[in-house]
Formats: C-alpha cells, structure tokens, sequence
C-alpha cells in the first residue's frame, strides 16, 4: 500500500507491507517513504496532492525493483478524489504541469473498463502520507502509531476497506499559494538594535547594504510610496549605504557638531576639529579639508564620510578594501578612502587586519631555499689541482 499526501508545506508518500499470518489476520508494517518541500512557485493544493501522487508511483518502482519480495497486489491510495479523477483523464487534454504528471502514472498502470487499477481514495484522517506534509512530533511516530502500522483497516480484508474508487471530474482549482512568501515582524521598539544584530551577524558590508536596501524598499510599499518593483538597484544599495554611513555616525554626532561649529575659530575644543566635518544634503558628515570642494579620487566623487574608529562596520569596509588585493597597509588605507570612507588610525586597523589575514600570511610566506648538498667524496679524496 503506498499512500500519498500533499500540503501548503510539503508533499510526500509512504509505503507499507502487510501478510497474512497463520491465525488468518493481516500484519502490516511501514516500509519507507519519501516527501518533499514545496517548491516557492505558484501551486495550488491539488497540484501538490498531485506532485505527491507522481511521488507514490515512483516509490512503488523503486520498492518493486529493489525488493526480492513478490508482490500479490499493489494499492495506491489518495485523499483527494480530484486528483484520482485527472488520472483518468487524458493528458492531451491537460496543461503541461498536469500532463506530463497524469502521463507519467497512467503509463505505469493498466485500465480496465476506462478505470485506473489499483488507484483508490481515502478519508484524509485515515491517510499516514498527511505525516509526510506537516511538521509533526517525534512521538506520534513511535512504535505501534499510526506512522509505523499505518491506518487500522490495513488489518482487515480489502472487501472492509473505507475506500472508493468514484472520483470528481473538475479542474485542479484550489488555493493559490503566494510567491516565495516570507513575513517579518519587526516587533522591537528600538530598531537600532536590529541594525546592531544585522552588524554583528554579517561580515560583508555589500550584504549589509543590501540587506537595509530591501528593508527601505519594503518600508517604501508599506507607506504606499512609490517604489519600483522587482529585484535591487544601484541606487536602492546606494541608499542603503547612506542609511548605515548615518547610522554608525550617531555615535560621533555630537562631536561632529563641536567640531564643525568651532572650526577656525581659536576657541575650539571639538575632538574632530581639524577634520572640518561638514554634513551634507544627505546628512552625512564627511571630511571637509582642502579638497572639500574637488575630491577626484572616491567613487562617488565626493569628500569621504567619516565612519567612526572601533566601530563594527569600519572594520568591515576596512577589511573589504584590503581583500580586494590583498596588498599593504598603505594601499589598504587609499583604497578604503577610494571607497568614501575615513577613519582615525586608519592605518592602525589596516595592519590589524592585514596581520591576522590567513590569506596574507599564506601568500607572504618565504619559499623555501634547498640546503647545498654535501661534497662528494671523491672530491676530497683527489682534490682537483
Ligand atoms: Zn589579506
């Protein structure tokens, strides 16, 4: 008996084996199984009991053509008697999915009176396979349960049976499954610290970015601003980059508005003073200094942000800019400027992390040089005049 099953989180089949023993009742026992997820496409549940059904054909050849076993009657069993009836239909009639399925299991059975043998339905509660579909519980899979003995009728002779042979004839319609359907819960009243997790837990500040981006997109539909559908643009992980280049900032803002307000002026006392940090339209600090106005050399040709010392994400665009190449400190450091950013003791963290780079140690390695082989002893014995 191999049953099968399909759900919203998966589809599966399970076979078991009965014989009949001296004292005339049946013993049965399961034998295998095999169930898959479903896939994130759209597909209704019909079309799964489907996929599940296709699955409990395939199990029963491989059962058939492993066991040395002769079998005397193979049952499929289903519980959706929609799809019992698209296995009698024929499949020219068919869209490609159901077709080529509905093909698949008519070729590997026989007809008899326009009847597919040996395919019948069961009451769902009866169906083991609804184990295969679901998340369930390690012990309602122990010894004597449902799982491991399958449904109680499979005692009995096949006349005392709860299953039908009658079907439906309508089309595959059920519910439409949502496409790759993933829900957040943003339940924090303080997201800083979301933003503080997603730090710690990435090391690619491209991740990080793209991660925000989609946030930022998500945000966007939610306020019903527009947003350009589909995949991430450059300008989505553009914006994304300003949102993290602020965010780290909040920690240095203070001293960025000492510091800005007292530049040039003799009673200064903010820390970062000699930067002449500036915040532009973006709100974004960055360094003023003597190139403030023509700073050819940064990507974005604009005057570097300032992201703050001993902070995760300067690490992590520090780290970016050296495994570009892997090169020294010195070139680490312009490229990290390259990039838009600065730091204080840029240089300090460049070697940081260049000195405990595997990649680095690996190609700095010195090759090893052969040791001279000794004189050979005729040589010595008669030395060349
Ligand atoms: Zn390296």
């Amino acid at each position: 008996m191999v049953f099968s099953d399909g759900s919203v989180t998966g589809f599966g089949s399970v076979a078991y084996i009965r014989w009949k023993l001296v004292t005339g009742k049946w013993w049965s026992s399961l034998v295998t199984s095999k169930s898959k997820i479903t896939p994130k496409n759209r597909i209704t549940i019909p079309r799964l009991e489907l996929n599940g059904a296709v699955l409990s054909k395939r199990l029963k050849e491989f059962l058939v053509m492993k066991m040395d076993t002769k079998f005397s009657k193979i049952y499929h069993l289903v519980d959706s008697s929609t799809v019992l009836g698209y296995l009698h239909k024929s499949d020219s009639k068919l869209k490609p999915f159901e077709g080529i399925r509905v093909s698949e299991v008519q070729t590997s059975g026989t007809f008899v009176d326009g009847r597919l043998q040996n395919w019948y339905w069961v009451e769902g509660g009866l169906n083991p396979a609804d184990l295969c579909t679901k998340p369930r519980c390690v012990s309602e899979l122990g010894v004597n349960s449902l799982w491991q003995k399958g449904p109680a009728f499979l005692e009995e002779d096949f006349d005392q049976w709860p299953v039908k042979r009658d079907f439906k004839t309508g089309r595959l319609v059920g519910e439409i499954l949502p496409k790759a359907m993933h829900t957040v819960c943003l339940t924090t009243d303080d997201m800083s610290n979301v933003f503080k997790d997603l730090l710690e837990k990435f090391s690619q500040p491209q991740k990080l970015f793209r991660i925000v981006a989609y946030m930022l997109k998500w945000r966007s539909s939610h306020r019903r601003q527009p947003v350009v559908p589909g995949a991430l643009t450059a300008a989505d992980v553009q914006n994304a980059r300003k949102f993290w280049i602020r965010f780290v900032q909040q920690e240095v803002t203070e001293e960025m508005q000492k510091s800005a307000s007292s530049h040039n002026k003799s009673d200064t006392h903010g820390r970062f003073r000699r930067l002449a940090p500036y915040q532009d339209d973006d709100d974004i600090w960055r360094i003023g200094l003597r190139m403030r106005e023509f700073v050819p050399f940064t990507e974005d040709r604009k005057p570097p942000a300032f992201v703050p010392p001993k902070n995760r994400l300067t690490y992590l665009l520090m780290r970016q800019a050296h495994q570009r190449k892997h090169s020294g400190v010195e070139e680490t450091v312009a490229r990290f400027r390259m990039m838009g950013y600065w730091t204080c003791e840029a240089a300090k963290l460049a070697k940081v992390i260049k000195r405990s780079c595997v990649t680095c140690r690996i190609l700095d390695q010195k090759p090893l040089h052969q040791v001279m082989g000794g004189i050979p002893q005729e040589q010595l014995i008669n030395p060349v005049a």
